[in-house]
């Protein structure tokens, strides 16, 4: 597998241990994520495609800063695939709106090698993410619908937008299908009891999530009403 990972020196809640850059194959290299506009770490990125034999196409999972930033840095610009589209040798862009609404998966199928998903923030290494309300560029429905698009494929291995790699994609995916489904199950369980307040709902439903991470989970129960009422199973006397 001719794929190198450079982790950026940005990391938080969001970002795990910081945003991983890929490069993939040479002769030229294939740019996956920037990363955010941090000059050691695009100087990093450089060497690293000068070492393959240049810099050839750049692409983004998605336009969220933490993964575009550097693109000017890099002075690059980045592929714009159409869903379905085979870019840079061997890559198969797949769209999964959700986490963004521009979010690609992209599908390495060289030969000789695993069938490689590149996740971006579709799938962590680590933990589950953050999916927000239309409002933020999200959507859970489409997330949730981009999440079963991925298994038609005979994965065997994911390379997250952030955190470590995953061994056993089949069993992540069904792992980041049913996080969601208990949230939601919850969430309809606390509607169904007659819990109407907004503040309550979050502290019952995602009442494992850290202190620091509770502006994040008010966020998430944004994306799961818009959900239930899109799917108008949202009780019409929620108020805000
Ligand atoms: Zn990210």
């Amino acid at each position: 597998m001719d794929v190198e990972r450079i982790v950026a020196p940005n990391p938080g809640p969001m970002t795990l241990e910081g945003t991983n850059t890929y490069l993939i194959g040479r002769e030229p290299a294939t740019v996956l994520d920037p990363g955010p506009a941090d000059e050691d770490h695009i100087e990093a990125v450089r060497a690293a495609a000068e070492r393959r034999g240049g810099l050839g196409d750049v692409m983004l999972t998605h336009s969220h800063g933490d993964h575009s930033d550097g693109l000017a840095l890099l002075g690059a610009e980045a592929l714009s695939p159409a869903d379905g589209e085979r870019v840079a040798p061997d890559l198969l862009a797949i769209a999964t709106p959700g986490h963004a609404t521009d979010h690609f998966c992209f599908l390495w199928t060289a030969a000789g090698n695993a069938t490689i998903l590149f996740s971006g923030d579709l799938i962590l290494g680590m933990g589950s993410t953050i999916v927000g309300p239309r409002e933020l560029g999200g959507s859970l429905g489409d997330y949730m619908a981009s999440l079963e698009k991925l298994r038609q494929y005979d994965l065997e291995l994911i390379l997250p937008g952030h955190g470590p790699r995953i061994e056993d994609p089949a069993a992540k995916i069904d792992e980041y299908v049913q996080h969601r489904l208990m949230r939601e199950n919850r969430l309809l369980a606390a509607l169904e009891r007659g819990e109407r307040s907004r503040a309550l709902l979050v502290a019952e439903v995602w009442d494992d999530v850290p202190e620091q991470l509770r502006p994040a989970a008010e966020v998430a129960m944004l994306a799961h009403l818009e959900k239930l009422e899109d799917e108008a199973r949202l009780p019409s006397d929620l108020v805000d």
